[in-house]
């Protein structure tokens, strides 16, 4: 490990990525690469969750496209020096702002959407002229492999390098100095990535989860929400860090809305959702097992069942389900969806803001004072009015975390900044050298530069 990130920083310094022809032409290697191993992705994804071809390209392969597409046609205007305003006093220069990129960067991905939440933060890393050491999940070991494959083919390990394994070679990694920390994953593991960057004083991105809420209010138009929050549920089986974790509903709506949550689930999968082949399943037992505990003590209204044999867990809906149920003491991360409700807006408020800011919200209404509400009074990561969870197909939004689901953010523009360090440079002529800064001091001076410094 420390063998790699000691080759990637001589050839960092040797200062071939910081040139934008460079840096355009590996993104766009990336990009024909994507097309040809397609075929392979998909089979990988197949393997490790069961994701069908349509889902892997819409949520996966197709995402990071647009993000290449989008970041090659912006790379040069992105990668500008920007010129500043100079304050009188400092006449005669010129101040500017260069981004520069951080140098060696690590890269640690989940295993929920291991080809995105792998290549998007490295499309950026690489935009912004770094080096990388990438680190997927074992947790799915094809698409993992396929990945280091991939990559390996495209670049030489110099520059890009994926690491394979589990929490030892983690370890290991972690000792090691890197320049940039970008981890996607649990707020427990955050915490370590944190401790061990601490050490390095090294920067670090943290783009963790939570329970994020889907709030519906009584104005809500019932069968779309429904749609839209199905959706998100049933989009990788609700194993996705910005799925509407639960429902917080207006109580005169809740029966209505049950009823259009269960049509628009048999629409999309099906009477027997259990035996949809493109219905994504738990990514393990131990997942699958902590997801049929955590409806123990609440009433399925929709769905229920699960196969211990297939992985799959239908998507659920529980009633009877308080602030101390088992679904509401962690991130569900699974296809079910408990429902609370509420009677006046300010229970809402006091509930979402009395716990950890999430890194999604979702508002289903048609009421300009809610959507206001919404918008400025709870704080979240991002979220969307009326839908759920594609705020993060929008380059221009910035996507990340605040609070316990996480800091920075990522995503067009904001993942360039997030992996470059702004330097600021002031260059100053030598043909006027005004002598009011320099000792001794006078009081004729120091009255000029009572009139500059205003
Ligand atoms: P995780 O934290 O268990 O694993 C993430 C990465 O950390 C993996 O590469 C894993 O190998 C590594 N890791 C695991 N345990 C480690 C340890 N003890 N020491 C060092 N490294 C370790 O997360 P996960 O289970 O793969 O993913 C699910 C979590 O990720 C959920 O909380 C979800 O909300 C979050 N998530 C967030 C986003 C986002 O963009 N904010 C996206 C996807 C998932």
């Amino acid at each position: 490990m420390q063998q790699i990130a000691n080759l990637q920083r001589r050839f960092f310094n040797t200062h071939a990525t910081r040139d934008v022809k460079f840096r355009r032409d590996a993104l766009k290697k990336l990009r024909a690469a994507l097309k040809e191993w397609e075929p392979r992705i998909c089979d990988a994804l197949q393997k490790d969750l069961g994701k069908c071809a349509m889902e892997t390209f819409m949520t996966e392969i197709g995402m990071v496209t647009s993000s290449l597409n989008h970041t090659i046609r912006s790379l040069r205007g992105w990668s500008k020096p920007r010129r500043v305003h100079t304050p009188l006093a400092q006449f005669p220069s010129v101040s500017r702002v260069l981004p520069e990129p951080y140098g060696v960067a690590l890269i640690m991905s989940p295993w929920n959407y291991p080809v995105l939440l792998c290549l998007d933060p490295l499309v950026a890393a690489l935009s912004a002229g770094n080096c990388c050491v990438v680190k997927p999940s074992s947790m799915t070991p094809a698409t993992s492999a396929v990945l280091a494959e991939m990559l390996g083919s495209l670049y030489p390990k110099e520059y890009v390098h994926v690491v394979l394994g589990g929490r030892d070679s983690t370890g290991v990694l972690l000792e090691q100095k890197f320049d940039y920390i970008f981890f996607t994953g649990s707020p427990t593991v955050g915490h370590i990535i944190m401790d061990a960057a601490a050490r390095h004083l090294t920067p670090v991105t943290l783009e963790l989860g939570g329970k994020s809420p889907c709030i519906v209010d009584a104005s809500a138009n019932l069968r779309v929400a429904a749609r839209r929050i199905a959706f998100g549920k049933i989009l990788n089986a609700g194993q996705t860090c910005v799925a509407p974790d639960y429902l917080f509903i207006h109580h005169s709506v809740k029966d209505a809305f049950v009823q259009e949550y269960r049509r628009a689930v048999t629409e999309m999968l099906g009477e027997e959702p259990l035996k949809n082949e493109e219905f994504t399943y738990i990514i393990c037992k131990r997942h699958f097992d902590r997801l049929m505990e955590l409806m123990q003590d609440a009433t399925p209204v929709v769905g229920g069942k699960g196969d211990a044999a297939t992985l799959r867990i239908e998507p659920t809906v529980l009633d009877d389900v308080t602030p101390s149920s088992a679904s509401m003491q962690q991130e569900i991360f699974g296809p079910v969806l408990p429902i609370l409700t509420w009677d006046k807006w300010d229970e809402v408020e006091q509930f979402v803001l009395s716990r950890p800011r999430p890194l999604a919200s979702y508002l289903f209404s048609t009421d300009s004072a809610n959507k206001k509400r919404f918008s400025q009074h709870l704080s979240f990561g991002g979220g969307c009015i009326n839908d759920t969870i594609i705020h993060l197909a929008v380059h221009g939004l910035p996507f990340g975390g605040i609070g316990d689901s996480g800091m920075g953010s990522y995503h067009g523009k904001a993942g360039f900044d997030t992996f470059s360090h702004y330097k600021s440079v002031l260059s100053k002529a030598n043909w006027l050298d005004l002598p009011f800064r320099y000792h001794p001091y006078s009081k004729w001076a120091e009255k000029i530069l009572r009139l500059f410094l205003r």
